[in-house]
């Protein structure tokens, strides 16, 4: 028993212990038994296993630190018991993981249900922590609700977030040191990003070109560049998607959305580093300007590509934004993006595939995941899917490679062509992880903002190197 959880059994006159031995829950996971008239403090009670003590460790082979996964999974299965039988202020243990215990709660709350009639929507949970909201608790509910930021722009419908109502959104924050900086079609152009622009040619709605900065680690140490895509929308364009789940293309700015939710959480959380973000904002539609299979459009870097394919978009408008983040001289730069199919093809949801120029940066990123529960998996950046993607008619790329498979390989090598070679780089394809069901127990369904908690982690500790 943690101090915490004997001070919690003394408010509940010593009764903890018989009841969870006459409950019989000892060891079983996240099956909450909720007690009723046990005190007059806490007239309902969730008692919720944590599973066998053999699993409180990391596990090597699951990458992942499987005692606080659980803690995550239990604490979200006792707070939503206890929602739905209409408690509508929880205090929650916080067992010896108190930010994986914040995290686990204030991730199961979320629900985008705001334009629903009232009747219908979730009602609101006021969460607290036994003994006081410690330091822990607090960095666990800031990190989730980066998580749950970034969740509730991704779920929002297009017509909600075009592209301007994207940028305008992200006020800027003033107590946090949070940066907002929104650019319009005239600066895109006069920036060269001629691979961006094709993108955006279709829509009536125009593009913007969104900078975050925060900066919490002083003037002089150069910045994390983080880079995230941000379709609002992705018809496939002239390349017309199936109809069938087209709706869930309004994600198409999960990369986005996480990011913001990375700035957000780090400025909240006052995060000892320096932080850019740079976002790409448009819509890909098919309309009378859209740029067509066979067109020839050129980067910011002067690279010329063949674009084959419209719906292979979210390469090109990242090839323009990864060129303009390297100008703030960034110690390491990441680019978050639904990108491929393919990724989900290959690893499901279980984890977003990273594509990377450093290994040490990559073992950062790795430990940062196994630490969150929302893992990473190293995909392959080899010169065989480049060959595949310079193999063009037209132009000096093309934007789908020429072999068959390795989708999500031959995209990364794309994005390869945009970025230094010295440059610590990693590519994270998000699109197998966009959405959840059931597969994260303490996510509840609907877009799921990963992987924003690992990404922050990773932030973080990169940023506490010296400058490279
Ligand atoms: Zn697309």
């Amino acid at each position: 028993m943690t101090t915490e959880t004997k001070k919690f059994n003394e408010r509940l006159g010593g009764h903890l212990t018989e009841l969870l031995e006459c409950a019989g829950i000892s060891g079983k996971l996240a099956t909450p038994r909720l007690l009723y008239g046990l005190t007059a403090e806490f007239p309902c009670v969730a008692v919720v296993g944590l599973g066998e003590s053999a699993e409180q460790t990391v596990d090597d082979a699951e990458n992942v630190h499987q005692g606080r996964e659980n803690v995550r999974h239990a604490v979200a299965s006792g707070v939503t018991a206890l929602r739905d039988v209409q408690c509508s202020h929880v205090t929650v243990e916080p067992t010896e993981h108190a930010e994986a215990s914040a995290e686990g709660a204030h991730l199961a709350l979320w629900s985008y249900d705001e334009l629903k009639a009232e009747a219908d929507r979730q009602r609101p949970v006021q969460l607290s922590c036994a003994g006081g909201d410690s330091e822990l608790w607090r960095r666990g509910a800031l990190k989730a609700s980066g998580q749950n930021l970034a969740r509730t722009l991704m779920e929002a419908p297009a017509n909600y977030l075009t592209p301007t109502l994207f940028s305008l959104s992200r006020r800027p924050c003033l107590r946090c040191r949070w940066e907002v900086v929104v650019r319009d079609e005239a600066w895109i152009r006069q920036r060269g990003m001629g691979a961006f622009l094709s993108v955006s040619r279709g829509s009536a709605e125009p593009p913007r070109f969104l900078e975050l900065s925060y900066s919490g680690a002083g003037a002089g140490a150069a910045p994390l560049a983080v880079v995230g895509k941000g379709v609002t929308f992705d018809s496939g364009g002239i390349s017309l998607k199936p109809a069938k789940n087209m709706d869930t293309m309004r994600a198409d700015m999960g990369g986005a959305a996480c990011t913001v939710g990375v700035l957000y959480a780090a400025a909240q959380l006052g995060l000892a580093a320096n932080l850019r973000a740079f976002i790409p904002l448009c819509e890909n539609m098919p309309g009378s300007r859209a740029t067509k299979p066979g067109d020839v459009v050129t980067a910011m870097n002067g690279k010329t590509v063949q674009v084959d394919n419209t719906d292979a978009e979210g390469r090109l408008i990242l090839a323009d934004a990864l060129c303009y983040a390297q100008e703030c001289r960034p110690r390491a730069m990441l680019n978050m993006a639904t990108l491929t199919g393919a990724i989900s093809v290959a690893l499901g949801s279980a984890a977003v595939g990273v594509f990377t120029n450093s290994t040490a940066a990559w073992h950062q990123l790795r430990a940062a995941g196994t630490n969150t529960g929302d893992r990473v998996w190293r995909m392959p950046l080899w010169k065989h899917y480049t060959k595949s993607m310079k193999e063009c008619r037209l132009a000096d790329l093309n934007n789908i490679g020429s072999a068959t498979g390795g989708g999500a390989c031959t995209a990364a090598a794309f994005l390869q062509e945009f970025v230094a070679e010295d440059l610590p780089w990693l590519h994270v394809d998000i699109a197998g992880t966009m959405e959840n069901t059931t597969d994260v127990p303490y996510l509840s369904k609907g877009m799921s903002g990963r992987p924003t908690r690992t990404v922050l982690e990773f932030a973080e500790a990169i940023c506490q190197q010296g400058s490279r």
